[in-house]
């Protein structure tokens, strides 16, 4: 049976973790440890509690009027695996966009391919680490070095700018919807 190690239950209708309303997955173990984290009840590998991937896609499944899902922990790419295939039935069964929060950047993961799994299923990643020195009042990201790319095949076709439109690498404009 796959599990997953999470920090707490699933939030649902949550508008701070992405655009539109959201269930986030709150992954627990993160090696990073930034100063001024918000939330360093994460951290610890073997903190939080195991939960059966087959019980999050069973609750996925009957929550209402949700329009993604949203991995953040903790760090959602040390559990690639159980990530990627909740983020899979998300977008298969439940036609959901997904979000996902890393402290590394998008170049860091691609170096390796055993983050692709999930990198090809994210719509929207925000990355990068949370630095003190940058903390400043964003919407959707606590430090201004973090970026909201949008991806596609586990590649960047887009940044959300300041006032939460994406725009592709040619400069026009792609919306506000990740996917
Ligand atoms: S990456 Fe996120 S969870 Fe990990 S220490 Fe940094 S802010 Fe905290």
């Amino acid at each position: 049976m796959q599990t997953i190690r999470l920090a707490r239950k699933l939030t649902y209708d949550s508008m701070l973790d992405g655009e539109g309303l959201r269930t986030v997955v709150w992954t627990q173990g993160c090696l990073l440890r930034c100063p001024g984290c918000h939330n360093p009840g994460t951290h610890d590998l073997l903190g939080g509690f195991e939960e059966s991937v087959e019980m999050l896609k069973f609750l996925f499944s009957h929550a209402r009027a949700q329009q993604g899902v949203t991995f953040s922990g903790g760090e959602p790419f040390l559990q690639v695996d159980a990530c990627a295939e909740l983020a899979r039935y998300a977008r298969k069964h439940l036609h959901w966009n997904v979000w996902c929060y890393t402290g590394a950047t998008f170049e860091e993961l691609r170096a390796s391919g055993k983050n692709l799994p999930l990198l090809r299923e994210v719509d929207v990643l925000v990355d990068g680490p949370f630095i003190l020195a940058q903390r400043k009042e964003l919407r959707f990201r606590g430090s201004t070095n973090q970026r909201i790319l949008r991806l596609r095949d586990a590649e960047i076709v887009g940044e959300m700018d300041a006032q939460g439109v994406f725009h592709a690498k040619d400069g026009k404009s792609m919306g506000r919807r990740a996917a």
